[in-house]
């Protein structure tokens, strides 16, 4: 079975398994202790920190869609991104241990290293864009992180190439697939040890959950990340499991609409940048001319929603993004309507300050491409 009709059937039960007058999808399970006596080994759900029934729904449909023809995934939930992203490094390093990432990589995980990782021993490497897998970079190291498109300026990293370097080096690879999702592209199967999502994003999609992933097809490691998330606490509410496992259904329409609207309005700054010059430069991977299109096209289902490109200023991408009437001025990305900000207010990336990135939602193309000239006008 697809991908698309497995996520779109995911909240509902074998027929085989249900009976007459049972909720079409199972409700949320609301408990910190479960019934249970005897002998724990085996138990099915004895206490909320270990086990969830609606997190088990949730982990079994994104386990279905980061497995592929001779990958079985297994898939663990938390409560944001972050915390899936601090699950595989508190997994992975001890304290000698060395990372190697792409030095414009997204901001938090670099912040999260230099201050607590660093102080334990734990060496960063940062990787300048545009080298290839180099064997002096990665000596020594015990993780490669990518993150692939980069966020903000959507760098293409090759996941099979590195993979390969790295696993060679000895080390072990985590990809951060959350801008493509694993639907758009198949980290395990192109070589990671663990693919890594921020489901506050595209895979859930509506800009009202924060919550994270990791899915591993290695036992030993889909052991340790389990033993982190029951040591550490650090869990998903059922409420918000249920509220993704909503969400997930309708992943593989909204992509396609947001891809598609993102391609559009790619292809209408690109277009602008050359005929009026008020545009300095659109970065998306679904355009030939993006130096990783070629990459992308191999490695990824589809592009992504997000599209950056830069404005003379940053009073200019201000006012461009107060007078969009569809672009709703916020940080994060993924999400069904349109998004944009200006990145550089944050001050933790090293991006031009009128670089905006901008998500696309799922409103009707001439409406987005409308608005956005009128704004740019
Ligand atoms: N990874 C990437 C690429 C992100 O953009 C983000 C958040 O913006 C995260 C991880 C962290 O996700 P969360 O905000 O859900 O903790």
């Amino acid at each position: 079975m697809r991908k698309s009709t497995q996520l779109v059937r995911s909240r509902i039960a074998a027929k085989t398994t249900t009976t007459n007058g049972d909720a079409f999808a199972a409700p949320p399970v609301f408990a910190a202790p479960f019934h249970f006596s005897g002998d724990p080994s085996g138990a099915a759900y004895t206490y909320g920190r270990f086990h969830n029934p609606t997190w088990t729904s949730l982990e079994e449909a994104i386990a279905a869609l980061e497995s592929s023809d001779g990958i079985a995934a297994t898939a663990y939930v938390f409560p944001s991104g972050m915390a899936a992203c601090l699950a595989v490094l508190s997994s992975a390093l001890r304290p000698g241990g060395v990372i190697a990432l792409p030095a414009n990589g997204y901001y938090t995980v670099r912040r999260l290293l230099e201050r607590y990782f660093a102080p334990m021993g734990v060496e960063t490497r940062l990787i300048p864009k545009d080298v290839g897998p180099r064997e002096n970079i990665l000596r020594g190291a015990t993780l490669l992180w990518l993150e692939t498109p980069t966020n903000p300026e959507l760098d293409i990293w090759d996941i099979r190439a590195w993979s390969d370097a790295a696993h060679r080096a000895g080390a072990l690879v985590a990809v951060d697939n959350t801008t493509a999702t694993p639907l758009g592209q198949d980290a395990l199967a192109l070589g990671a040890d663990y693919s890594v999502v921020s489901g506050t994003k595209a895979l859930t999609g509506h800009s009202d959950l924060v919550l994270g992933h990791v899915a591993v097809s290695r036992e030993d490691l889909a052991e340790q990340i389990h033993e982190w998330r029951t040591l550490s606490g650090s869990i998903l509410g059922p409420m918000e499991a249920w509220l993704a496992l909503r969400s997930l259904p309708s992943l593989p329409l909204r992509l396609e609409r947001a891809c598609a609207n993102a391609l559009a309005i790619a292809s209408y700054l690109e277009g602008r940048r050359d005929r009026r010059g008020d545009v300095l430069r659109v970065l998306y991977p679904g355009l030939p001319s993006h130096p990783g299109h070629a990459l992308a096209a191999a490695q990824m289902e589809h592009f992504g929603p997000v599209v950056s490109f830069a404005l003379q200023s940053a009073e200019r991408a201000e006012s461009f993004i107060a007078k969009a009437a569809l672009i709703t001025d916020a940080t994060s990305f993924g999400g069904i309507s349109t998004s944009a900000e200006r990145r550089a207010r944050w001050g933790s990336d090293a991006v031009e300050p009128g670089l905006i990135r901008l998500s696309a939602g799922c409103e009707a193309i001439d409406d987005l491409l409308e608005d956005i000239e009128a704004a740019l006008d």
